[in-house]
């Protein structure tokens, strides 16, 4: 009950310093949404944010063991009327498919409840000096988008505006679904390209053109892509890695739903955080390695391994 009172005080206080507060949890996940402090442990970053960040595993055992209990994900929501109205308009929307096209029900993540904090990023410090955010990625409980001013003064405004959106929200997919993979490309890949899967489907944008600065590291060393200290731009060479996953996959008989629905549902229904190789072969049916020496037979040409048609999200993912 104290840990109830605090976050009711704590609510309090953020309504009041930031106009535009949504805390109303998701309808469709009743159930249990008070996180147990016991199980809160250090909120290690994301293994999704791309830099100098330590993935999730990797930097302590402590960290590793971590697991929020089994539980319906909260999500709530601080959004700074730096934001244009529109922008927050279409957040609520663009949740609500999310919640609806993969719920967020935590298995093996370290989380109950998730908060994200959004703001352009000419606001001063709008959630406080301490606060310490930038960028956009996951953090802890802390889903951060800082959206550039730039995004919207462009002309045309850039989509990454809207496309970050679904982008992280899928991390936190992935991380409560399977406490996250050891991989950047698998993490990256497709949550990137999800993200265009997404804008393709509800705004008829083809953002998959900025995902098509593919290089040809990709095709000779494509282990080097598991590892965030890999540079590429935009997650190219991760997005043509789960494009061509799916290819392959397609090949071997799966239809594009299917094989999608393995990519980015079935996979990640398991505890990955130790091994995210073993569930890879069991899933889709044959080894990393194998799928590293298979990509050596591409080109770099992104368009070249793209669907011929994009089926409905709903059509490979919860709903
Ligand atoms: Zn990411």
């Amino acid at each position: 009950m104290l840990v109830v009172l605090a976050v009711v005080a704590v609510l309090a206080v953020v309504a009041a310093v930031v106009a535009a507060v949504l805390t109303t949890p998701d309808p469709t996940t009743p159930g249990p949404t008070t996180p147990d402090p016991t199980t809160l442990g250090p909120t290690t970053p994301d293994p999704t944010t791309p830099g100098p960040t330590t993935p999730v595993g990797t930097s302590s055992a402590t960290t590793t063991l971590t697991i929020a209990p089994a539980c319906d994900v909260r999500m709530m929501y601080r959004l700074h009327d730096s934001l244009p109205w529109e922008w927050q308009q279409k957040f609520g929307v663009m949740m609500a498919n999310l919640r609806r096209h993969f719920p967020l029900r935590n298995d093996y993540g370290p989380h109950c409840t998730y908060t994200v904090y959004a703001w352009r990023d000419d606001a001063t410090q709008p959630f406080g000096d301490s606060f310490g955010y930038s960028g956009a990625g996951v953090y802890g409980d802390k889903v951060i988008l800082e959206i550039p001013k730039s995004e919207f003064d462009s002309n045309p405004p850039s989509w990454h505006r809207y496309t970050v959106i679904p982008h992280e929200y899928y991390h936190v997919y992935q991380l409560s679904r399977s406490g996250g993979a050891l991989c950047k490309w698998m993490l990256e890949g497709t949550a990137a390209c999800f993200e265009s899967l997404y804008i393709k489907q509800y705004e008829d944008v083809d953002y998959f053109g900025e995902q098509s600065y593919v290089t040809s590291e990709v095709l000779t060393s494509p282990s080097a892509f598991e590892d965030y200290n890999t540079p590429e731009t935009n997650y190219s060479n991760s997005v043509f890695m789960v494009l061509v996953l799916h290819k392959e996959l397609v090949e071997r008989g799966e239809t594009v739903e299917s094989a999608f629905s393995k990519i980015f549902r079935e996979y990640w229904a398991a505890d990955l955080r130790a091994d995210w190789k073993t569930r890879f072969h069991e899933v889709f049916g044959f080894s990393v390695e194998d799928f590293y020496t298979r990509l050596s037979s591409y080109t770099t040409n992104l368009q070249s391994v793209l669907p011929a048609s994009f089926p409905q999200i709903s059509e490979y993912s919860h709903g």
